[in-house]
C-alpha cells in the first residue's frame, strides 16, 4: 500500500468527516422512515442508474462515496423500519441493536475462537444461557450463531445425520454417502424451501424424503407419520411460513423419542411463541426435540443478519461442523467456530444479546404477542371489509382473499404500487392469496387499519378495471 493512500486512511480515522455524514445521513433516514413510500418510486428505481459506472481507476472520496450511496441508495431501499412492511416475514429493527451495532462495527472482530474475541466469545456464552431459559429448552443445549435460519437448519440437520450415521457405526465425515447405511428423512410436504434445500445439500435427496401431507392449517398430519426409528430425521415446523401453523410437538416429540428418531424444529420465526405466556401453548413439547433453528432478524427484530441453531447434544453439532488446522487454537473456554460451518463470522453476537438484554423478558413477551395482536386486528378488519381469511390467525400470518385469483392478483400490484404498504402473495390450497406477515415493532394499530384502506382502495380499482 503507498503513503498516500494510507494517510488518507488515517486521516479519515482521525477526523471522521464521512462518519459525521453517515450519521446525519442516517438520522434522516430514520426520520423520513415512518412516513416515506414502502417500497421505492419508479423514479428512485430509475436513478439506480448512477451506479452503473466503470470500476474506478484510482482511489475515491469516503464522503464522495457516501453522498452518492445516500442520494441514490436511500430513496431506492424498501422501508422495512417503518411499520407498513408486511412482506416475506421481515422484522424491523430495534433502535438500540443498531446503536450497538454500530459501535461494534468499529470493534470489526471475527469470531471464530476466544483468541480472536474474548468478548464476543463471552457473549455468546451468556446469550446461549438465556435462549435455552426464554425457549425452554434442555440444559444441556449448545448455540451457534450463524446468518439465518437457512444456514440454522442445515447445521440442525448436519449435527442429525452426524449422530443418526453415527448409531449405525458410520462416519459420514470420513466416508460419505458411498456404500453409507440409509438413514430416513421424515417432512411436511408444507416444510419451508429452505428445509429442502438442507436435504439437498447434505446429499439425502429430496426424493428420497417420505413426505408427509399436511392438514388445513398446514400442520404435518400427525397422524399420517408413519413409524419412526432410530435412523429417522423427523423435521417439524414451528410456524408456518404461510398460514404461521405451529406443528403438534409433544405427540410426535414422545414417539421420536420413543423411538430415538432426531427431531429437528424449524422455528425462523414461531419458535418464540415460546417467550410469550399467551401464546406458549403453540410450542408445548419442543423441548422433546433435539435441534431447534431459528431467526433473531424476524420476530427478534435484530439487523441482518443473525439465525440461531440450539442443539440439544453438543457433540453431534461440534463433529458434525469441526474443522482443524495447524494455526487453530481451540481454548479452554468458548470457540464459536465449533458450532457453525463459517470459521470467519462477522460479530453479530453483540446485537442479538442486546436485544435480548434490552427488551428483557416481559418486553420479548410484549414484542412477541403484540405482533399477534396486530395480526389479528388485521384478520379482523379485513374480514369486516368483506375480504376472505383463510388461516386461524394464531400467530403473526394472515392469509387473505378477494373473491377471485384474478381480483387477488391484481389487488396485490395495486397495493405495493400505492406505497402506502406492501405485501407478498402467494398460493394456499390452490388459491391465490395476500400473505400478511405482522413481524415489526414499529407496526402501530393505525398502521394496521391504514393498511386495510389500502387494501379497500386496491381492491376498488381492481374491480373497476
Ligand atoms: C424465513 C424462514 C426460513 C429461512 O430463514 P432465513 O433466515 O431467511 O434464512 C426458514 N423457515 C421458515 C419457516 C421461515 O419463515
Amino acid at each position: 500500500m503507498t503513503d498516500y493512500i494510507r494517510k488518507r486512511m488515517f486521516l479519515e480515522l482521525q477526523q471522521k468527516n464521512a462518519f459525521d455524514d453517515a450519521r446525519d445521513a442516517a438520522y434522516a433516514y430514520a426520520d423520513a422512515a415512518l412516513e416515506r413510500n414502502v417500497f421505492p418510486t419508479p423514479q428512485a428505481i430509475a436513478d439506480l442508474a448512477h451506479f452503473d459506472e466503470p470500476l474506478p481507476d484510482r482511489p475515491g472520496d469516503a464522503q464522495d462515496i457516501l453522498r452518492q450511496l445516500d442520494r441514490y441508495g436511500s430513496p431506492a431501499t424498501v422501508d422495512q423500519i417503518g411499520g407498513r412492511y408486511f412482506g416475506l416475514v421481515n422484522g424491523g429493527v430495534i433502535p438500540a441493536t443498531l446503536a450497538v451495532r454500530w459501535l461494534t462495527d468499529f470493534w470489526d472482530q471475527n469470531t471464530p475462537l476466544y483468541l480472536a474475541s474474548p468478548v464476543a466469545s463471552r457473549l455468546e456464552e451468556v446469550t446461549e444461557g438465556w435462549l435455552r431459559q426464554l425457549l425452554g429448552l434442555p440444559e444441556s443445549s449448545v448455540a451457534g450463531f450463524v446468518s439465518g435460519s437457512s444456514l440454522s437448519i442445515f447445521c440442525g440437520l448436519a449435527a442429525a445425520r452426524q449422530r443418526n450415521f453415527a448409531r449405525l457405526g458410520w462416519d459420514i465425515n470420513r466416508s460419505g454417502f458411498i456404500d453409507a447405511p440409509r438413514l430416513r428423512v421424515v417432512a411436511s410436504q408444507q416444510a419451508h424451501g429452505t428445509v429442502s434445500k438442507a436435504i439437498a445439500l447434505l446429499g439425502f435427496g429430496i426424493d428420497n424424503v417420505e413426505w408427509i401431507a399436511a392438514d388445513g392449517q398446514g400442520r404435518i398430519e400427525t397422524d399420517a407419520v408413519p413409524p419412526l426409528d432410530a435412523s429417522t430425521i423427523l423435521v417439524l415446523q414451528a410456524g408456518n411460513v404461510n398460514s404461521g401453523a405451529f406443528d403438534d410437538f409433544e405427540s410426535l416429540g414422545r414417539r421420536a423419542r420413543a423411538a430415538d428418531a432426531w427431531v429437528h424444529v424449524d422455528g425462523a420465526f414461531g419458535l418464540w411463541a415460546a417467550a410469550a405466556a399467551e401464546l406458549r401453548h403453540l410450542t408445548n413439547g419442543i423441548e422433546l426435540a433435539d435441534s431447534w433453528s431459528f431467526d433473531g432478524h424476524k420476530t427478534l427484530n435484530t439487523p441482518y443478519d443473525s439465525g440461531v441453531i440450539m442443539c440439544r447434544d453438543r457433540d453431534a453439532l461440534v463433529n458434525a461442523l469441526h474443522a482443524a488446522g495447524a494455526y487453530i487454537t481451540y481454548s479452554e473456554q468458548r470457540d464459536g467456530m465449533l458450532h457453525t460451518p463459517e470459521m470467519s463470522r462477522r460479530s453479530r453476537i453483540f446485537e442479538l444479546w442486546a436485544a435480548l438484554k434490552y427488551l428483557g423478558k416481559s418486553g420479548i413477551d410484549d414484542l412477541v404477542y403484540g405482533l399477534h395482536l396486530r395480526a389479528r386486528q388485521f384478520a379482523g378488519e379485513l374480514e369486516h371489509e368483506g375480504f376472505e381469511i383463510l388461516n386461524d390467525v394464531v400467530f403473526n400470518q394472515v392469509l387473505v382473499a378477494c373473491d377471485s385469483d384474478a381480483e387477488t392478483e391484481q389487488t396485490i400490484g395495486l397495493i405495493q404500487q400505492s406505497g402506502e404498504c406492501w405485501v407478498g402473495g402467494t398460493a394456499w390450497r390452490q388459491r391465490k392469496v395476500i400473505r400478511v406477515s405482522v413481524c415489526s415493532w414499529a407496526t402501530t394499530a393505525a398502521d394496521v387499519s391504514r393498511s386495510v384502506r389500502a387494501f379497500v382502495e386496491a381492491r376498488s380499482v381492481a374491480r373497476s378495471n
